[in-house]
């Protein structure tokens, strides 16, 4: 115990106490190093990727970090925890202010310019300052913090900081999984991505469907799999993170009529009267099957959807 409090102490945070530090038991077939163990368990928790950036001076200094939390609505707080070994923990203490960039999809190779990463042609990065604190242009979201507390957290350092500016944008995030990057796949089109001359046979064998204004043509969670063209009118589609109104020519459902187990992945209202043809997961396996070129296609849309994540 005394060891633990003296290291808290040359940190000189602001703690209470400093835990014990107790032996780490891995569940069954985790045998090897315990720390390595420990890392990819943690590992498992799917984060976003930020820049923390702040200023000393005229220098700007950033660094890459997925250990950011949101912590307190009112007031607004949030939450980093930085290697004590990284140079950003040295030029933050109560009262300077750090900012906060959600790094976007595609910024992979300025996650990897602030992990220190070396490779050939990272981006450089700009930057624009806001609240005398720089942040990374091009990122998804902003915030600017001010240090209100730190702590101790063994090797790392806590800092909590005291919200002062957000604000944030359209986009898809990049997403830190296991050791690697990763992206969220929001684009529920596969079938829209098939030639026309393979798709037409299939949707010949739907059935016709009406709706009128305001009715559910589908709810998120519940079952059911056709896969439906909109024919006439247009149709509201609500899924997390996504709004959006469409009409004739548009299909629904390309997912689940796909993965039949999974339930409805969003909320679908008809837009004034709707008329639609409905094709039934077994009608278009029989479509499939009778013209294997159409199922190679749907393979090949799949493949590439999978190396956009890769
Ligand atoms: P340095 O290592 O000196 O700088 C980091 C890099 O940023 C250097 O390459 C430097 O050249 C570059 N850089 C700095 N300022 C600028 C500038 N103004 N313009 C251009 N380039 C600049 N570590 C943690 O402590 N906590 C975390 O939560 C965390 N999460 C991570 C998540 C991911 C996905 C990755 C890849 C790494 C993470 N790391 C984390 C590791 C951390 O990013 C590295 O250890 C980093 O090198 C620490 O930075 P530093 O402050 O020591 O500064």
């Amino acid at each position: 115990m005394a060891s633990a409090i003296a290291s808290a102490e040359a940190f000189g945070a602001s703690y209470d106490v400093a835990p014990m530090s107790e032996a780490l038991e891995l569940g069954e077939g985790l045998e090897g190093d315990p720390a390595l163990a420990f890392r990819r368990t943690l590992g498992m928790f799917a984060t976003g990727v930020t820049v923390l950036t702040t200023r000393v001076g005229e220098q700007v200094h950033g660094m890459t970090a997925n250990a950011f939390m949101s912590v307190s609505l009112q007031p607004p707080l949030v939450l980093i925890s930085i290697d004590r070994r990284a140079k950003m923990g040295a030029l933050l203490h109560e009262g300077t202010r750090f900012g906060v960039s959600v790094l976007e999809a595609k910024q992979t190779g300025l996650s990897d310019r602030f992990a220190g990463r070396v490779a050939d042609e990272l981006p450089e990065a700009t930057f624009e300052v806001i609240h005398e604190t720089p942040l990374v242009e091009g990122a998804l979201a902003h915030l600017v913090a001010r240090v209100v507390r730190s702590y101790w957290g063994g090797d790392h350092s806590l800092f909590l900081g005291q919200v002062e500016f957000a604000r944030y944008g359209d986009g898809r995030p990049l997403l830190f999984h296991g050791g690697r990057y990763e992206r969220l796949i929001e684009d529920p089109r596969v079938f829209s991505q098939l030639p026309r001359e393979l798709l037409e046979p299939i949707l010949a064998l739907g059935e016709e469907r009406d709706y009128d204004d305001g009715e559910a043509v589908m709810r998120i969670g519940e079952t059911g799999c056709d896969l439906m063209l909109v024919v006439e009118g247009s149709v509201h589609v609500e899924r997390p993170g996504f709004s959006s109104t469409i009409g004739p020519g548009e299909l629904i459902g390309e997912i689940e009529v796909l993965d039949p187990g999974g339930g409805r992945i969003a909320d679908i209202h008809a837009v004034g009267p709707v008329r639609a043809i409905a094709v039934s997961r077994e009608a278009l396996l029989g479509a499939l099957e009778a013209d294997p070129r159409a199922a190679v296609a749907l393979i090949e849309v799949l493949a590439a959807r999978f190396r956009e994540t890769t």
